[in-house]
């Protein structure tokens, strides 16, 4: 059974006057362009084809929100928000996501992050980005490519360079693997009462 059954697109906002209204609760999706986001977000909503509007071209500008119903919330930002992209296109991203980050109803990061790399010092722009209040929590994407023995050394380094910061698991869309315990976080996150 669908633990988001009511999972629909919502709006893809070119400007922060397009975001829905500052209700409820939301959580960000983040991760390099081809890490496996959109796979993750339609796994986990058992929605396939739902984020498929982030890779509609001429859209890879905005913020996708996806309604959970419950004023609960997805929000897609494309990968190249990422703090390694080039400095014209972080400008132009920044208002976006510093209105995104304010929002009361921002409860915390999905980092989506290719199994094959890990967690890296690359990724320190992205959990600077989030607020101490902010939970973090990061998918290893394709672990299917992974063997036992290397799923455990990247889970076991990813979990060091986070330290207390977030927490991490291994995860395939394809295989299937790690889907419940990633909708257990992000249950458990949009339960959250703001403050
Ligand atoms: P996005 O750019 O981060 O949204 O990434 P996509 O979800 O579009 O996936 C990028 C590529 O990785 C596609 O070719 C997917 O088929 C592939 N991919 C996504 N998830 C998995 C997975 O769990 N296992 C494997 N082996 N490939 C995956």
């Amino acid at each position: 059974m669908s633990r988001f059954p009511q999972a629909q697109f919502l709006i893809s906002a070119a400007a922060p006057a397009q975001f829905p209204a500052d209700r409820g609760a939301e959580v960000a999706f983040v991760g390099r362009s081809n890490a496996g986001k959109s796979s993750a977000i339609n796994a986990l909503t058992q929605r396939q084809g739902l984020a498929r509007t982030s890779k509609t071209p001429g859209r890879t500008r905005l913020l996708n929100f996806f309604d959970l119903g419950s004023d609960r919330r997805i929000v897609d930002l494309p990968g190249y928000g990422y703090a390694s992209a080039p400095e014209h296109e972080r400008l132009a991203w920044k208002p976006m996501t510093n209105v995104l980050r304010e929002r009361r109803s921002l409860r915390g990061l999905f980092v989506i992050v290719d199994s094959r790399r890990g967690v890296t010092d690359g990724d320190e722009g992205l959990l600077d980005w989030a607020a101490p209040e902010h939970h973090i929590h990061v998918l290893l994407s394709k672990a299917d490519k992974l063997n036992r023995s290397d799923a455990g050394k990247v889970l076991r380094e990813s979990k060091a360079a986070l330290g207390e910061r977030g927490t991490v698991q291994l995860f395939s869309a394809h295989a299937r693997t790690g889907i419940e315990e990633a909708q257990a976080v992000l249950e458990a996150w949009l339960a959250e009462r703001g403050d």
